[in-house]
């Protein structure tokens, strides 16, 4: 760890606690810009000239300011984007040639006139210091000037790009960062929470070769220094060029350019001019391949007009000649609910963008392949919606992302509703994928929409890696940016607004948007606007739901059913304040419902709820409240089992019904030499999230009628899991037969208890571990030399695991732990009297395990590189021949644990016993053990060099030694295939001792990772 990533860890730390309360008077700065660029279309460059105003609204006194110049960001994989992507698993700047990054350079930096001392900043190429002349002092202003120029990345890579001649420019130019209550804002360009941004006014001439249509941020004011009018003119007639094309289009089926390509580039130039008050930020979008629809929504408040365009390539053109309405309605509606658009035009521009299926700037947004009209509906609405949240409102989205990109997901969720009726279920959810029939026997016909929202927190809160919505953007996994910043922000807003009801809600939500337009408020700014707007007291919503990630749970725990009305009593189980509202219901007509004013955990309610014939009460039913358990919100006012929800027996899963008691069931088969054949059913009720607690049965019966099988009882909480497994299954392994003529196998049982605990604090952290306590007992085998019945074995262990679980693409990968685990044999005399009874034998040992695991990619290939080390001793109190181990006392076995040594049962086995013929060469080889096979008396410790050449091919190379220094070289090759891997050795001390005969195949051994295969296992990685 370097002090770099020590400091990180420190701010995310700090940014994830609450914001404090600002002392200083809110202020902004003003922050003008003047900009003539030119297009090279044949080298992807932009050169370009910047005058920017800035003038200081601070108190303070500035020495220098901060500047982005974020086009750096693409200049090399040393960039904070290039880390984040790496981290995300994108390689493509990593490995990118230089053609395909981009970069600024030509900067000059004058301040009124005067050259001016300037430097990059010490960690990010994309951050530079500009050293004011003279202190700028508060209420002063001063002329920045500098020429620049941009290399235009390739456009794969983020925002700001081109494929081809399509051009997407954005964050190009050179930007002062935000001096605000906090100070200094300096930030490098990252693609998850990009913008915060000073407002100003933009005037900017755009020269380029005259036959490519622009989407830009800004009104076009004509003049004689600009080519505005023709290049209005040209609009228009593109509009009715594209009108007159779709008609035609219609009749004959032909596409103008069914291939996408590119036109050749006029000799001739124009220069357009854009020209905008209030905004924060300016992009443009340049294609030669642009049709063009020109339309106008009236805002509902002001009855003014606002001019839509939509601007698209032949790519998707059949889903884009909608897109004036969707443009239309999104402006009308975000306008509606929070406040008249402010400026003239909303673009929405069809891009060739690679970061995200949108991207908003102010007045245009660039919208990528979206596949369907109603996810193109969505994007656009969503990328408009962000005018408001993000553009107006500018508040900090690398701090604040919940603001922006929360609020907006909110909006979006509730344009779909309104405008897709049919109740808001399903919309374009699963019947586009499914037919009615399927929808209807997968029990999603009366799911709706909304409920994505809450499911989308749901499932990483029971998971335990939920995060509060109030991070640092940069703190959030990607995930959780999804799943957490957007959706729960939008299931929490729908939440606050069914508590305040529509009216009270929309009239906070428009109060926000009065005070705070053209402003960068903060949470706190928000919560005072909407509270002094509903005259209520928001702490709940705002110290609970947005500032922590704590679990909302009320509870119905009694009713009482009287003549004119029913009494209820509910209790806040959960972890935070909370309202809730509580519906009594007559079979399915609604009865009453009272709203439980908001309430702090453990708090009882009583409340009554008029009206008669009541017959059953439901927390929350529309499913607002984010409630972490609705199992508990049911229950009918008669009978017994009153809270016991109706059962619902399904085969496969279902999404979680909290009104049913859902069971499901699965056909089972499965295969080993004792059991032969068996057949059953796995029974269980997990979910689709996974629920807390969760339970397993899976007997199986084979033609002898013996019942084997496994089951498995969990519970799971933030970051601890408790596991209780039980299972058995048929050995041979301790039948004395030549006693007992016995050659029935008998059943083996195993059941084993389990806590375990994940050790990280911070979510997007490179590193995760855990600790693992275990107990395990296995008896019902008989040993009938001794005369006794019911010897049993068992084990204990401690356990930590180190994982470094990013980077797994580039970089190191490294796996590390450490084990203890004792075991203890023991056998009681019964036979013959009156020695029953008697400990024939007690065996206590102890194998204490480390191991380490290093893999690196070979740079620019799939092909990877492995180092493991394993460690094992043994510490032996007694010396008791009495284990039974192949050699009958306490050993290491040196690949593993398998078919002819596993004493704890820990691997689902096909032979287990087994010590000739195929099956016993099944073995674990866990931790990255060698595959000779070897029994260790004191110690053990083997390396191996592995090459993968593929997911599934490798070489490897390596040695044990044990004991008394006893060497075993190894090579040979392993093949992967999933749970499935065949080791075989190709040189070895076993192999060369054969002498002539070179028949290395005797030595194959396979590792069958069974456990692997269940599904509950691999989401909750907790086996
Ligand atoms: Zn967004």
């Amino acid at each position: 760890m370097n002090k770099e990533l020590l400091l990180i860890s420190a701010l995310i730390a700090i940014s994830c606690l609450q914001i404090s309360a600002q002392t200083t008077p809110y202020f902004q700065q003003t922050v003008d810009h003047n900009i003539h660029v030119q297009l090279n279309d044949v080298d992807h460059e932009l050169d370009a000239e910047i005058w920017t105003q800035y003038v200081n609204n601070s108190p303070d006194e500035l020495d220098y300011l901060w500047y982005h110049v974020w086009p750096n960001a693409y200049s090399s994989a040393k960039s904070a984007l290039a880390k984040q992507q790496f981290r995300e698993g994108d390689l493509f700047m990593f490995y990118a040639m230089a053609r395909d990054l981009g970069g600024m350079d030509g900067l000059d930096f004058k301040i009124n006139g005067e050259a001016a001392r300037w430097e990059f900043h010490n960690a990010h190429p994309d951050i530079v210091k500009v050293h004011l002349n003279t202190p700028l002092k508060p209420g002063e202003s001063i002329e920045i000037n500098t020429p620049f120029h941009v290399r235009i990345p390739s456009g794969k890579i983020s925002r700001l790009g081109h494929i081809g001649q399509s051009y997407q420019i954005t964050q190009w130019y050179p930007k002062p960062a935000v001096y605000d209550r906090d100070g200094w804002h300096e930030m490098p360009y990252l693609d998850q929470g990009e913008f915060y941004s000073e407002f100003g006014t933009f005037d900017v001439h755009i020269t380029l070769p005259s036959n490519y249509t622009i989407g830009a941020t800004g009104d076009m004011p004509i003049s004689e220094s600009n080519n505005n009018a023709e290049e209005i003119e040209r609009l228009e007639k593109l509009d009715l060029d594209t009108r007159a094309y779709f008609k035609e289009k219609d009749i004959s089926g032909k596409s103008d350019n069914p291939t996408n390509e590119f036109p050749e580039s006029s000799e001739t130039l124009k220069t357009l001019h854009y020209h905008q008050d209030r905004i924060h930020d300016f992009a443009w979008f340049a294609d030669k391949r642009f049709k063009v629809l020109k339309d106008s929504t009236t805002l509902p408040h002001s009855y003014r007009q606002v001019t839509t365009w939509a601007m698209f390539t032949p790519n998707e053109e059949d889903l884009w000649r909608e897109a004036p309405d969707y443009i239309g309605a999104a402006t009308y509606y975000y306008s509606l609910w929070n406040g008249d658009y402010p400026y003239n035009q909303v673009t929405a521009i069809d891009g060739t963008i690679s970061a995200g299926g949108g991207m908003e700037y102010p007045n245009v947004t660039v919208i990528g392949e979206s596949g369907s009209a109603f996810s193109l509906d969505v994007v656009i609405a969503h990328e408009v919606g962000h005018n408001w949240f993000y553009g107006i409102l500018g508040s900090n989205e690398r701090t604040n992302a919940w603001m922006d990109e929360g609020i907006n997901s909110f909006n979006e969720t509730r344009y779909l509703l309104d405008r897709h009726g049919d109740n808001g279920i399903d919309l374009d959810l699963f019947s586009s994928k499914l037919s009615d029939k399927w929808m209807e026997r997968l029990d999603l016909s009366n799911f709706e929409y909304r409920w994505i929202d809450e499911l989308a927190y749901i499932f990483p809160a029971r998971l335990g890696t939920d995060q509060p919505l109030q991070c640092h953007s940069d703190a959030f996994t990607s995930m959780n940016y999804g799943a957490i910043a957007y959706k729960k922000t939008a299931a929490v807003f729908a939440f606050l607004r069914q508590y305040l009801g529509t009216e009270r809600f929309d009239k906070a939500m428009q109060q926000y948007f009065e005070d705070w337009k053209f402003k960068h408020p903060s949470p706190i700014d928000m919560r005072t606007s909407l509270e002094n707007s509903c005259g209520e007291d928001l702490g709940w919503f705002f110290d609970g739901f947005i500032d922590t990630a704590a679990k909302n749970d009320w509870a119905i725990s009694s009713v009482k059913r009287n003549n004119t009305s029913t009494s209820v009593t509910v209790k806040n189980k959960g972890e935070m304040t909370s309202p809730v509202e509580v519906v009594a219901y007559n079979g399915d007509n609604e009865v009453g419902r009272v709203w439980v004013e908001p309430s702090g955990p453990g708090s009882i309610v009583d409340v009554v709820i008029p009206g008669s014939g009541t017959t059953n009460i439901v927390i929350d039913p529309g499913r607002y409240d984010l409630d972490y358990d609705r199992q508990n919100n049911n229950a009918r006012t008669k009978g017994i089992l009153r809270k016991v929800e109706p059962a619902q027996i399904r085969l496969g899963t279902r999404l979680e019904d909290g009104t049913k008691t859902q069971v499901f069931w699965l056909p089972a088969i499965a295969w080993n030499d004792h059991n032969k054949m068996m057949f059953g059913a796995t029974i269980h009720n997990t979910t689709v999230p996974l629920r807390d607690l969760e339970w397993m049965v899976t007997p199986l019966i084979n033609k002898n009628v013996q019942l084997s099988g496994l089951s498995r009882l969990s519970y799971h909480t933030g970051p601890w899991s408790i596991n209780l497994k039980a299972q058995r299954f048929s050995t041979d392994e301790y039948i004395d037969d030549s006693i007992t003529n016995d050659t029935d196998p008998a059943p083996m049982n195993r059941i084993s208890f389990s806590i375990l605990r994940k050790l990280n604090k911070v979510q997007n952290s490179n590193w995760e571990s855990k600790v693992k306590v275990e107990t395990v007992v296995v008896n019902g085998f008989m040993d009938s030399d001794n005369y006794s019945e019911t010897p049993f074995r068992s084990s204990y262990s401690l356990a930590f695991d180190a994982i470094k679980k990013r980077g797994k693409l580039i970089g190191l990968q490294q796996e590390m732990g450490i084990e203890t685990r004792q075991f203890i044999t023991m056998e009681n005399q019964i036979e013959p009297q009156p020695l029953g009874g008697k400990l024939l034998y007690q065996d206590v040992f102890n194998i204490s395990t480390a191991y380490y695991e290093a893999t690196k990619r070979i740079s620019n290939s799939s092909k990877r590189i492995k180092l493991n080390i394993l460690s094992r001793v043994i510490f032996h109190d007694e010396e008791v021949a009495a284990w039974n181990g192949p050699n009958n006392n306490a050993q290491i076995p040196t690949s593993g644990y398998g078919a002819q040594f596993d004493p704890m049962a820990d691997n689902l086995l096909l032979n287990r016993g087994a010590t000739s013929g195929f099956l016993s060469t099944q073995t674990q080889l866990e931790h990255g053990a060698l595959p000779v096979n070897y029994f260790a008396n004191n110690w053990m410790t083997s390396a191996k060099l592995e090459f993968e050449f593929s997911e599934s091919l490798s070489v490897f190379a390596g040695a044990l030694v044990y004991d008394d220094i006893n060497f075993e070289p190894v090579a040979g090759i392993t093949y992967d295939l999933g749970p499935l891997q065949i080791h075989m050795p190709l040189y070895s001390n076993e192999i060369l001792a054969e002498g002539t005969s070179y028949e290395p195949y005797k030595h194959w051994m396979f590792s069958l990772n069974l456990h692997e295969l269940s599904p509950w296992g691999l989401a909750r990685e907790t086996n």
